[in-house]
């Protein structure tokens, strides 16, 4: 059977840290999905067709990668898909804290599906999409922090 991962997140917006976690992955699995969730109350700063866009951008030359976006539960989209992993990735140990509940009430869900983590690259740890957020909003260089598909016109 193929090994699929899901590899969720809100992506507003992808950063080398996401990029970085989906490479190192793509030889342990057969097809990654990037997942974008859709959650009514938040708010993002990008629309979801931007960040579909700007995934796809990065992605566009690996034929293991698919975009897609879901609303509700994770772990239900992941069993309606048979998806079999999760892939998460984790910075320090607030990260680890937050994701190993999730992970594991996952579990209680859907027995069968398994969270894969992988440590972030040391030189990416500390970006996060609302650090990059806030460069974007007072105007700062948001290029070093982010792939070369996401531009901001
Ligand atoms: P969420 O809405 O779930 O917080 P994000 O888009 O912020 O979604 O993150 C999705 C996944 O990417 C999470 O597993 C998160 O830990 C991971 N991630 C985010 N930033 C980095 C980074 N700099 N290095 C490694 N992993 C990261």
């Amino acid at each position: 059977m193929a090994k699929i991962a899901l590899f969720p997140g809100s992506f507003d917006p992808i950063t080398l840290g996401h990029r970085d976690i989906i490479e190192r992955a793509l030889p342990l699995f057969d097809e990654i999905l990037i997942a974008i969730g859709e959650n009514n109350d938040k708010t993002y700063l990008f629309d979801l067709h931007q960040r579909v866009a700007w995934i796809e951008g990065v992605f566009a030359h690996e034929p293991k990668i698919r975009v897609v976006t879901y609303q509700g539960l994770t772990a239900a989209f992941a069993k309606e898909n048979n998806i079999q992993f999760l892939l998460r990735g984790l910075r320090n140990p607030s990260d680890f804290e937050f994701e190993k509940s999730i992970a594991q009430a996952n579990r209680q869900m859907e027995s069968d599906l398994e969270t894969v983590f992988l440590l972030t690259s040391a030189r990416y740890s500390y970006i996060s999409s609302s650090i990059v957020r806030e460069v974007i909003r007072h105007g700062g260089d948001y290029k070093v922090f982010v792939p070369d598909s996401v531009r901001i016109a």
